[in-house]
């Protein structure tokens, strides 16, 4: 194991075996698997990464994220100072909180003398921004890092909308249509210092503000936040701590990934499910059986020592891909032989189709009652006359 070494010094190889042996336990019993199954493979087919894994995960994340000291785990390394902190105590009191006068979940927007801003925060796959307009097609964007939330998105054009509304000194109404920002703001004790600075302005301001946020969908803004995405003033905020924990999870995944490439055990499983991931391979013991290669095929039979040769009766070698795709004794149940490199795809297509599990079920079931015939050695010797 080449990752093992870096974060040896957090966890022993010792201490790695014994959770591992725990796992192994509770893997075998909810998957019914043959106890020959190895546990690196019981952990991908389940989709359950080690658990010292699991354990090393929940110590860098409460390392940066709660006691905000840098970490590392494998060879990447977490600053607190790329993550946004959770405020602590008390902020206002809440007897001197005074936001809910000033907020209305009302839908009705027309207020003759009162002028109105708009916000809103947008996000797609090429990244976040943030945008509030006081008139039609005027406004200020704000470009966010990719990493940024929707919701970071929008407290930031609540944020901005605040600050042009106290310069205006005038009564002003400001219009989002986030739900979950306007909770946030409502809330004294919210944890989110962009959260409670946005309440502290507001309670400077309060006379200006004559009624704060309302909700209301905005073409103008919602237009306006999309173009900021790519048009938009960079903006420069943490990252979300929802985004640190993302982030602590592809680490560990890599890892566990690069076991899994390099471990000796299970090699058959990794020649069908070469990707580790979080997600359910196999989901009874039929269907671990076939992904593992651990039940009545000849191959297995084999490999421990419970029959002389790997071949099936009908002279191939007798595997799972054999008796899915090529047996002629098993051709009822026959799938569509996969090629190489598509053969993840075609397990997993297999596996999320009812249709499919229920005849690879048949299949397996068949290969269990009827092990006579396919693991009959006469047919085998008449091929292979040596
Ligand atoms: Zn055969």
């Amino acid at each position: 194991m080449p990752g093992a070494a870096a974060w040896g010094h957090n966890m022993t190889s010792r201490l790695q075996k014994k959770l591992d042996s725990i796992q192994r336990l509770f893997l075998l019993y909810i998957t019914g698997a043959y106890r020959t199954t190895a546990t690196a493979a019981l952990q991908v087919v389940t989709g359950l990464q080690p658990l010292h894994l699991q354990i090393q995960q929940e110590t860098t994340y409460g390392r940066v994220a709660r006691a905000r000291s840098s970490s590392n785990f494998f060879t990447v390394i977490f600053s607190p100072t790329d993550y946004e902190s959770k405020s602590s105590g008390i902020h206002i009191h809440p007897h001197n909180f005074l936001l809910h006068n000033q907020n209305s979940f009302a839908e009705n927007h027309i207020d003759s003398g009162v002028k109105a801003i708009y916000t809103d925060g947008s996000k797609t796959d090429d990244g976040t921004g943030s945008a509030y307009c006081i008139l039609e097609n005027y406004g200020i964007q704000g470009k966010l890092d990719r990493s940024n939330s929707v919701f970071q998105a929008e407290i930031l054009a609540s944020r901005m909308a605040i600050e042009a509304a106290s310069s205006l000194h005038r009564p002003i109404k400001i219009w989002t249509d986030s739900l979950s920002s306007l909770m946030a703001i409502l809330n004294p004790k919210f944890h989110h210092s962009m959260v409670r600075e946005i309440q502290t302005l507001l309670h400077i301001h309060l006379r200006w503000l004559k009624a704060l946020v309302g909700y209301l969908n905005n073409e103008c803004a919602d237009q306006l936040a999309k173009e900021a995405i790519t048009k938009g003033i960079p903006f420069l905020l943490p990252k979300p701590l929802s985004y640190l924990k993302s982030e602590i999870k592809t680490v560990a995944l890599s890892i566990w990934q690069d076991n899994w490439d390099n471990g000796e055990t299970g090699c058959s499983t990794h020649d069908i499910v070469p990707r580790v991931s979080n997600k359910l391979v196999g989901r009874n013991r039929e269907e671990i059986m076939f992904v593992t290669g651990h039940g009545h095929f000849p191959s297995y039979l084999h490999r421990f020592n419970l029959r002389t040769h790997e071949n099936c009766s009908c002279g191939e070698k007798g595997d799972p891909i054999h008796y899915a795709t090529k047996c002629r004794f098993t051709l009822s149940w026959h799938f569509q032989t996969p090629t190489v490199s598509l053969k993840l795809q075609w397990l997993k297509n297999i596996l999320t189709n009812n249709l499919s599990r229920t005849r690879l079920r048949l299949l397996m079931r068949f290969i269990c009652d009827e092990n006579t015939l396919i693991v009959e050695d006469s047919n085998w010797a008449l091929i292979h006359p040596d």
